[in-house]
């Protein structure tokens, strides 16, 4: 799958003329495009086809495929938005002319209010408002008349071409009138012309999407902050010369020097040099985190009061700021299933629309000429033909759903949460049960040998110990470490290990000075007292054994995160079922789950097994979340409905989790369901406003109010509507950035 941005998208509907497009090509096996991010995501086959040819085929239609390759070293500047502001400050005081005679006429001819014009003023403005019509069609028209001429040539239809057809009919018409009064006259009332019409829709139209456009990219901004993170130039040792480079040009390998108070340019391990680095642009953690000879540093967070050279190890769109650009950028563009409705209404909704509007002209026509006369049946015809034309919004459809997305999602980034698409954001808000893993999850997953007990008596502690960490060298485990660490009292000499195996979620065997060890979880505990007593304490107990006869046992205690409690409690008080699940034994879970809150426990579950606990919980139909490392409990987080993955290190992109959390704060959980809420509660306000949009001011503009109340809605009203219905749908999204989480 690859995303590529696309220019010269103006409207919702473009989305589905550019799928459709592309869908025909051969070699493309999935499209899916995106008006609010304004990028469409193609999966093809590149030895079938190229983006070159895809670019080729949307091209004939106003649109082009832009690779993105590289994370672009500043944000773009639209220079979209800036043409389409000195066009509407031309049109605009025309639009401001032709309401304010509008309501003059309105307010004078109909109702008395106001004295009549002159007829001197009259006959001038008669003559001018075609002139002011023209230079309206020909300033800001553009887009509407391409729309039409793409209908007529393609017979493909979005949002511009309806409403190019109801302006250039209000303009015709108007036209034909004003042209050939004399012959007309009998027939028509030709004093009544529609340039106003023309003049108003266009321009309000305009105004509406240059907004919306506006407030759009008020919705990508958390990417936009994200690329300004980056330092501009790096300082590297080149030739022992400092020299100060452009960020593009570090190179993996090269040695840089930050300064206090400096961001750090590219990713990389520290060689000289101790400092404090405020990492939290990127995970949102506010506390400082404290570096060393040998620790990675990211891109873009910033030094605080060390100064420390470093090798750089990633650079340009491997960084781990590349990839969570990359990755908000893809979600961002990425569908929810929710939108699916809207899609499929959005789809059908031009042939639809035009429908309906030449259904309704021709009820006017039919119905009102024997009743009205041919004048006003054809005037109210045309208003209606116009008006719906103009008032039926595809829009607001396309924009109710993304705009949200985009937010969300952007907002969640800035916390430090990393959704992968936005199906993931509409899961997480239906989750209803989450699954805690206890090591490095709960628990801070740094262990420490807190007791060992002898079992054999020819053997010391400092021998046992030196046996079990010489196995547990070549095992990732955190216990491994705690094991390590605790015999480096008594040796810094280990033997090697031979016949090494590991043994997920039991422990770890192999050959140590021609002994076979194993450090392994105990086996028929209930029978030994002095493991259970331990483990009443919250303890993880291994038994070390040679060559199958128990020596020692150590146990293990890892202490509780901070705010676990807190989280669980938040959770609880959401309604959400909270439950912990371990391969460690039942007794040391019961203990750290009692401490936390937690009263579901499954202990004693072998790695592979967990997916298959998770599927159980999922049995009752439950949607469940499994938080957990996203390295040993991969599977399981790819089972739950959503797996959220505590980040560790520098990698970022966890290939099996649906969230990636890049700082391990359990609260982080609440704050991402917190946020997937508020997004879909905000998808669904604004697909209901669309649809009830569409749905009511439709038929109004049709004019089936006329009958009972004997008014036809000007389309005029019907271009304000519509320009106000799809800001209002973007305006809602922005809210969202205002969320407190
Ligand atoms: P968790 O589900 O808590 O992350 P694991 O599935 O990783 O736990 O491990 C379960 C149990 O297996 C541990 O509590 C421990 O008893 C044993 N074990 C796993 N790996 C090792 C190891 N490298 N050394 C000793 N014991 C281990
Ligand atoms: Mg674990």
């Amino acid at each position: 799958m690859t995303t590529f941005q696309i220019q010269g998208m103006h409207c919702a509907s473009c989305a589905v003329i550019i799928e459709k497009a592309i869908a025909k090509e051969p070699g493309v096996e999935h499209v899916s495009a995106s008006y609010a991010s304004e990028s469409v995501r193609i999966a093809f086959d590149s030895a079938v086809t190229t983006p070159k040819k895809l670019s080729s085929v949307i091209e004939k239609f106003g649109y082009t495929l832009v690779t993105v390759d590289e994370v672009p070293e500043t944000a773009p500047v639209d220079t979209h938005l800036a043409k389409e502001r000195s066009m509407l400050t031309v049109i605009l005081p025309i639009v401001a002319l032709s309401a304010a005679l509008m309501t003059w006429e309105v307010l004078s001819r109909d109702l008395g209010w106001l004295p009549n014009m002159s007829v001197v003023v009259e006959e001038f403005m008669h003559h001018l408002m075609p002139i002011l019509a023209t230079v309206v069609l020909v300033l800001a028209g553009r887009p509407y008349l391409a729309g039409v001429g793409r209908f007529v040539r393609h017979g493909m239809a979005n949002m511009d071409t309806l409403i190019g057809i109801g302006t250039v009919t209000a303009f015709l018409y108007s036209f034909t009138v004003s042209a050939f009064e004399g012959p007309l006259a009998p027939y028509l009332d030709t004093s009544v012309a529609y340039y106003d019409v023309t003049i108003i829709v266009i321009g309000l139209v305009s105004l509406g999407k240059y907004l919306e456009a506006r407030s759009k990219q008020k919705t990508g901004e958390a990417v936009r902050a994200l690329i300004g993170l980056q330092a501009k130039t790096a300082l590297v040792i080149r030739e022992d010369r400092e020299v100060e480079i452009p960020i593009g040009e570090v190179r993996i390998g090269d040695i840089l020097i930050v300064k206090p108070g400096e961001k750090i340019p590219v990713d990389g391990v520290i060689l000289t040099g101790t400092t404090t680095i405020d990492e939290s642009m990127l995970t949102g953690e506010s506390l400082p985190v404290d570096k060393v000879v040998g620790a990675t540093v990211v891109g873009a967070t910033l030094n605080k009061q060390g100064s420390i050279t470093y090798r750089a190890s990633a650079v340009g769109s491997d960084t781990v700021l590349a990839q969570i650009i990359r990755m908000v950028g893809e979600a961002q563009a990425s569908r929810a299933p929710i939108q699916a409705l809207a899609d499929r209404v959005s789809a059908v909704f031009v042939p639809m629309v035009l429908g309906i509007a030449l259904l309704a002209l021709l009820t006017w026509l039919i119905v009102g000429i024997p009743i009205l006369g041919t004048s006003a049946a054809l005037s109210y015809g045309l208003l209606s033909f116009v008006g719906v034309l103009v008032i039926a919004c595809p829009c607001a459809l396309g924009l109710a759903t993304p705009t949200a997305i985009i937010v969300g999602v952007g907002k969640a980034a800035q916390q430090g949460i990393l959704v992968k698409d936005a199906e993931q954001l509409e899961r997480l808000s239906n989750v209803r049960t989450i699954v805690f893993d206890k090591t490095g999850t709960v628990t801070k997953g740094v262990p420490e040998v807190v007791d060992v007990v002898m079992l054999s008596t020819t053997m010391d502690e400092a021998h046992a110990l030196t046996l079990a960490a010489s196995v547990e060298h070549d095992s990732e485990h955190p216990l491994a470490q705690a094991i390590i660490k605790r015999a480096t009292m008594h040796t810094s000499v280990f033997p090697p290990v031979s016949q090494f195996e590991a043994l997920p979620g039991v422990g770890v065997t192999g050959v140590v000075d021609g002994v076979r060890v194993a450090v392994k979880k105990p086996e028929g505990v209930d029978s030994d007292t002095r493991i259970r007593t331990l483990e009443d304490q919250g303890k993880t107990v291994v038994v070390v054994t040679a060559e199958g006869t128990p020596i020692a046992l150590i146990a293990l205690s890892d202490t509780v995160k901070e705010e676990a409690k807190q989280a669980v409690h938040d959770l609880i008080a959401q309604g959400i079922q909270v439950v912990m699940l371990t391969g460690d034994n039942a007794r040391a879970a019961q203990y750290i789950a009692h401490e936390v809150g937690i009263t579901t426990v499954i202990a004693e579950v072998l790695p592979h097994q967990k997916a298959e606990k998770i599927r159980a919980l999922q049995k009752n139909g439950a949607h469940v979340a499994m938080v957990g490392d996203g390295i040993n409990d991969a599977p399981a987080l790819a089972v739950a409905d959503v797996g959220i993955a505590m980040a560790t290190g520098t990698d970022v992109a966890m290939a099996s989790a649906g969230i990636t959390l890049l700082h391990g704060d359990l609260r982080r959980v609440v704050q991402s369901i917190h946020i997937a809420h508020a997004t879909m509660r905000t998808v669904k306000q604004n697909l209901f406003w669309a649809f009830a949009y569409n749905v009511i001011g439709i038929p109004i503009a049709a004019g089936l109010l006329y009958p009972w109340f004997g008014v036809v809605l000007n389309p005029v009203f019907a271009g304000a509507a519509m320009a106000l219905s799809s800001v209002s749908v973007v305006v809602n999204s922005l809210r969202l950035k205002t969320l407190r989480v």
